[in-house]
């Protein structure tokens, strides 16, 4: 049992301690190229919530992880076969009712660990601030190490790219899949141009149809990635967030916090 992971305690000890720091991981259902699963932000969601928790605890943070959400938004790859869609009102919706249960429960800070691009969890913490006592974090795990992506990695990776598959191939390479030579079994992961500059350049954004925008779902070039790659990923969000954790569970809630 990790003293850290609500899924594997029982009522004995969570009836006797009271948590600080609870972290919601939120993942999705969706094809990744040829070569990911379609659980890779979930998995991705859960490892990081396993390693950061587990190395906030063992600094001292008093922190719970939550089970994961395997759902999420992916109304843009509804021509994708099997991929699983909740809309954005609903996830907000169901994710505000774990944020309300867990209030309920004398939690005074949560964090949302959202591994998934199109989970745009922001406007929930804007609706929910200064209405509930427990105060939200956003960590879209994938933004928080953008200063030092040029250093681990030779391409941007938009999905299922070199980033994730280093991140596949250091945790669950298993999942990964190759052909016959024992090379990924995946495509360049090249996206096509709409018909407007001012989209390409990303003057305005749209929700971008997956199934015109890829060739088999990817979006970046996963041929580079590497295991050490992605352990290395890894190290720079846990350092990040583990001390993170420990400072959040530390703060005093009071009527100036966070400032
Ligand atoms: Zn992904």
């Amino acid at each position: 049992m990790r003293p850290w992971k609500l899924a594997e305690l029982n009522y004995a000890v969570v009836k006797e301690h009271q948590f600080e720091v609870a972290v919601l991981p939120i993942g999705c259902t969706e094809p990744h190229n040829l070569h990911l699963p379609y659980g890779n932000d979930t998995f991705e969601s859960e490892l990081l919530g396993d390693k950061i928790c587990e190395a906030g605890h063992e600094a001292g943070a008093n922190v719970v992880l939550l089970p994961t959400i395997p759902y999420g938004t992916v109304t843009n790859q509804r021509d994708c076969p099997l991929s699983i869609n909740v809309n954005p009102s609903t996830l907000n919706a169901f994710v505000r009712d774990i944020v309300l249960s867990l209030e309920g429960h004398g939690i005074r800070k949560i964090v949302l660990l959202n591994g998934h691009g199109g989970n745009e969890f922001k406007s929930l913490l804007r609706e929910l601030y200064g209405t509930i006592r427990a105060h939200l974090f956003l960590f879209n795990w994938y933004q928080s190490v953008s200063d030092t992506y040029d250093k681990l990695f030779d391409s941007p990776d938009d999905h299922a790219g070199e980033m994730e598959t280093s991140l596949a191939l250091a945790y669950y390479p298993e999942l990964v899949a190759r052909d016959e030579r024992g090379k990924l079994l995946a495509d360049e992961g090249a996206t096509a141009e709409t018909r407007f500059e001012a989209v390409n350049r990303g003057w305005v954004s749209i929700t971008r149809p997956w199934h015109l925008l890829t060739t088999n779902t990817g979006a970046g070039n996963p041929h580079a990635a590497t295991a050490d790659k992605g352990k290395r990923l890894v190290q720079v969000l846990v350092q990040r967030m583990s001390r993170f954790l420990v400072e959040l569970s530390n703060a005093d809630p009071d009527e100036k916090f966070p400032f």
